[in-house]
């Protein structure tokens, strides 16, 4: 176990109202009384629970983010959609960005790249999702939709910028699968290659049906920086639980 920060992003998808804002307080204490580990959990609850997150966690540790924005940094006529100022005002310093579950939708990869430079522009840390369908993988396109996601997604980005970039293998999300650690190292590696040549400053994680069960064999590889969790991060109990067990 090295000595680097570790990140664990609760991206909480389309769940949770004002009733879930009392399983904040389990991870506070958790939060408070490990302040030795060198670990940082950011939640990414829907847009109606920013601001209420914003404020229950402003003197913790625990950091903020959305899981999307619009790309017009100017207020605009795009119903539906917030930008990334309206974001940061409410105290959020993270946004994920370019989810499959987005993607799917019809974002690509320019429009992402347009996402990414907004934020930037407002001061949020990016959290970059990138990874392959279970049609490209079949395929071995793998490590070239990869390349062209992050070529095309990080376009324009200053070199200095921190940069969050988590590996999500589209077949693995929600679905209770996760890679073999061979292939995820494979990959892994590769991303880092490609990142590394201008991003000194980069941050990789893993997300696709991370938990409590599955998390210490992934840990092994001892490659990551962190985890973005989805459907395990609703819970209070596994998310500390992922967090103790990648410290043991
Ligand atoms: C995700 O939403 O990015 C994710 C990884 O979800 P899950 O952990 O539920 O697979």
């Amino acid at each position: 176990m090295t000595n680097k920060i570790r990140y664990f992003i609760a991206n909480w998808k389309m769940y949770g109202d004002l009733r879930s804002l009392k399983t904040l307080n389990k991870v506070i204490k958790f939060t408070r009384s490990n302040r030795n580990k060198r670990f940082r959990i950011i939640y990414c609850p829907p847009f109606t629970l920013l601001s209420s997150f914003s404020k229950i966690l402003k003197k913790s540790k625990i950091n903020v983010g959305a899981q999307n924005i619009h790309e017009d940094l100017n207020f605009g006529p795009h119903t539906g959609f917030i930008n990334s100022r309206m974001v940061k005002s409410l105290g959020v310093n993270y946004v994920i960005l370019g989810h499959s579950e987005n993607r799917v939708l019809g974002e690509t990869n320019i429009k992402i790249n347009k996402k990414v430079l907004s934020a930037l522009k407002s001061k949020l840390n990016v959290i970059l999702c990138i990874g392959e369908t279970l049609y490209e993988k079949r395929k071995k396109f793998t490590k070239k939709i990869l390349k062209k996601q992050l070529v095309q997604c990080l376009k324009g980005v200053n070199k200095k910028t921190k940069i969050i970039i988590a590996y999500e293998p589209v077949w693995s999300i929600g679905t209770g699968i996760v890679p073999n650690n061979v292939e995820l190292e494979n990959n892994i590696n590769f991303i880092k290659s490609l990142i590394k040549r201008k991003f000194k400053n980069h941050i990789i994680l893993y997300g696709g049906s991370v938990n409590p069960k599955n998390i210490e064999k992934i840990n092994q590889l001892n490659l990551l920086d962190g985890y973005l969790i989805g459907g395990a991060s609703q819970n209070s109990k596994k998310l500390i639980d992922i967090v103790k067990k990648t410290f043991n």
